[in-house]
């Protein structure tokens, strides 16, 4: 069974046994280390309370991971949030002011100052992160190309002030590991690429020691859950929407 949280534990001690350093993103980003070292990105698109689970985890194994929350009804959740900044991780925006602004860019930097003031009451944030809004109209990034999130005190955004021809990203993006086709904007540009069927396998190359020295893990919560009721219905929900997203893309290229 894949995307089960005794799996993101199994992944875990596989990182953990073959070295690697766990950093925040913010860490990576201004503490520059030699050796491995991986970042934990997780995307709080939806159902916050999975996302307290593996904070926890982590936590029971001493590692800090960075949490990038979304505003939205339904996900933004201050009681979570309190508890996951207490178990010592980082805590961001997953920000789509571009999208809540409906393509207003000066609105849009409002709202992305305001939002980011809402997290700060909870967290030190010096990085952020986009949510892909995969069926909305309008690329988040975008916002970059008329203001500068420096501006607002923020160091660094996963999309831009990374070197993937040195890191490798990969992504649960999809229910699989770096997904062709499953991922419209969640994706970077870069050099280093890889494409791993399921999550034993991405396992079975730390172990083998096959991957780089620096890794960007990108894993959206609201996939993890013991195996159940929950479960099942991500596995169908799932494939229903990487039929969407298949033709989507088709229809994008
Ligand atoms: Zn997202």
């Amino acid at each position: 069974m894949d995307f089960t949280l005794k799996t993101y534990r199994s992944l875990l001690s596989a990182l953990e046994q073959s070295g690697y350093a766990f950093r925040t993103f913010e860490e990576f980003l201004s503490v520059p280390a030699g050796g491995k070292v991986v970042v934990l990105r997780h995307d709080i698109d939806k159902r916050p309370e999975n996302a307290l689970r593996m904070a926890q985890m982590e936590h029971a194994s001493g590692i800090k991971a960075s949490y990038y929350i979304r505003v939205v009804k339904g996900t933004w959740n201050e009681e979570i949030i309190e508890r996951i900044v207490a178990l010592g991780h980082e805590m961001s925006y997953h920000y789509e002011d571009l999208t809540i602004a409906k393509g207003n860019y000066e609105k849009a930097f409002e709202y992305f100052k305001k939002h980011l003031a809402e997290i700060r009451r909870f967290y030190p944030a010096k990085t952020v992160c986009m949510h892909g809004s995969p069926l909305s109209r309008w690329d988040n990034r975008k916002l970059w190309e008329k203001y500068n999130y420096r501006e607002a005190g923020i160091i660094g955004e996963p999309y831009f002030d990374v070197d993937y021809t040195k890191v490798l990203y990969i992504t649960d993006t999809g229910r699989a590991w770096n997904k062709t086709g499953a991922s419209v904007r969640d994706k970077v540009e870069g050099g280093l690429e890889l494409k791993v069927k399921n999550t034993r396998r991405l396992i079975t190359l730390i172990g083998n020691d096959k991957l780089p020295e620096k890794l960007i893990i990108n894993t959206h919560p609201q996939r993890w859950f013991d195996f159940g009721w929950g479960w099942m219905n991500e596995f169908i929900c799932q494939h229903i929407k990487n039929a969407v997203k298949k033709a989507l893309v088709a229809f994008m290229h």
